[in-house]
């Protein structure tokens, strides 16, 4: 076993890896439940019919990204690469129509095979939001405000420019999506491979492309604003209009899309330049179909999700845990008593760190590099005393105290 490895795209989180994420997912969380969206955790892992089905036969994820196994009975099953689709399965399997409007926050790991690099693995995690049951544009600008509110109290929303574009109504992207085809279609030669086969089947899909000469010829295609109906317009207003009134900064962006069919309206990402090639760090938008799609009833929603890996990078240092006190006991009748008195504060709410072994010079050495704030000293003449030193390790002051009294004086008040 010399060469056990992680699998390609994969990682540990260690504490510190761990406190980060938690930082995240606290903070998130619980903004999320002042705007009343309370925490869903679906199962990491679905029938694939859940996702081939909503994000679309055509998409990357599934054609190119879903970790899919049969499992012993047979049943093809998926790893989660989202979580929007397992929160529609589970408001259709768990009949929850009658409750409408339904707001969920989720956090958890997702799974897409894709090339690793920064900022992009094969099992990552996200936070993310659904509103479901809300047809109006308030619902759009509700669930951005929340992701800016997330951002901001992160420290990162001042990093990120959040775009924002509408995909309008059904009548609006199909004459959007007729007048692309004519467009692309007369420059096809000109297209890279992968557009050139993207064309026919999800021609909006070619506004994503990031092939430099595909980017050239998308400047100058034909822009969806052209192509809204006076009510998908109206709808786009208001959902700027309320980010304006609520001081949420955007950018318009023509070419960001979600080329699936039960996609309309609003689409946004909050992006940014500071994480190389990974630039979206949250990303949303409406999927009033998607829930019909998936054989229930016609219903609304929209949401977003965020990647927990790319936001790590981008925050600052979290708050560090509490500094222990360490007990250092000289001697095997001190440790006796050191066991005991770890345990006594311990249950008192007090952190503490009990060496294992070594003299007092050793288990010194080991306070300081766990950063106790302070040591408790056991020594023969303490132990006869039925008392402790007590030594401030930042002063360097210490004290005699009775072993009664220590709890009292390092317990946190509450
Ligand atoms: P990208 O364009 O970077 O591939 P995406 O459009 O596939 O992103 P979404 O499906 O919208 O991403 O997921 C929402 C967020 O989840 C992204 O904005 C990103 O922060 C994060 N994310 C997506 N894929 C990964 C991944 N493989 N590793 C880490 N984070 C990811
Ligand atoms: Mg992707």
């Amino acid at each position: 076993m010399s060469k056990l490895q992680p699998v390609r795209g994969t990682r540990d989180l260690l504490p510190e890896d761990c406190r980060r994420h938690r930082a995240i997912g606290d903070t998130a969380r619980a903004i999320a439940e002042r705007y009343g969206f309370g925490e869903i955790v679906t199962p990491i892992f679905e029938f694939t019919e859940v996702f081939q089905r909503t994000l679309g036969e055509t998409s990357d994820i599934v054609t190119k990204e879903m970790y899919t196994f049969p499992d012993r009975g047979g049943e093809m099953l998926t790893l989660r690469p989202e979580n929007t689709a397992g929160v529609a399965r589970a408001f259709i399997s768990g009949g929850l129509g009658q409750m409408q409007p339904l707001k969920f926050f989720y956090a958890g790991p997702m799974f897409r095979h894709e090339r690793p690099q920064k900022g992009r693995l094969r099992q990552f995690h996200q936070i993310g939001v659904e509103l479901i049951g809300v047809p109006e544009p308030l619902g759009d600008v509700e669930v951005i405000a929340l992701g800016a509110h997330i951002l901001e109290v992160l420290g990162v929303l001042g990093k990120t420019t959040l775009e924002i574009n509408t995909l309008g109504d059904a009548e609006s992207r199909n004459a959007y999506r007729a007048a692309l085809l004519e467009f692309l279609r007369a420059r096809r030669d000109k297209l890279s491979a992968e557009s050139q086969e993207r064309l026919e089947r999800n021609p909006m899909r070619v506004l994503d492309s990031k092939d430099e000469g595909d980017r050239r010829i998308v400047a100058e295609a034909p822009r969806n604003t052209d192509y809204l109906t006076p009510a998908a317009a109206e709808f786009f207003k208001r959902v700027t209009g309320g980010l304006e009134a609520l001081g949420v900064r955007y950018q318009i962006n023509p070419f960001l899309v979600r080329g699936l069919d039960y996609y309309c309206h609003s689409a946004f990402e909050f992006t940014t330049t500071e994480l190389g090639a990974q630039s979206a760090v949250l990303a949303g938008g409406r999927y009033d179909g998607l829930i019909e799609t998936m054989g229930g009833p016609p219903t609304p929603g929209v949401g977003w999700a965020a990647g927990i890996e790319r936001l790590a990078m981008l925050i600052a240092e979290p708050a560090a845990p509490a500094r222990p006190v360490a007990i250092v006991p000289i001697g095997p009748a001190a440790e006796a008593v050191a066991l005991n008195l770890a345990h006594e504060l311990r249950h008192a709410g007090v952190t503490v760190e009990l060496g294992y072994r070594g003299n007092l010079s050793k288990r010194m050495k080991h306070a300081d590099k766990v950063k106790a704030r302070a040591a408790i000293i056991i020594g023969d003449d303490e132990l006869a005393k039925n008392a402790v030193m007590l030594r401030d390790l930042d002063s360097g002051v210490q004290e005699l105290i009775e072993r009664a009294r220590l709890i009292e004086r390092l317990a946190p008040r509450t």
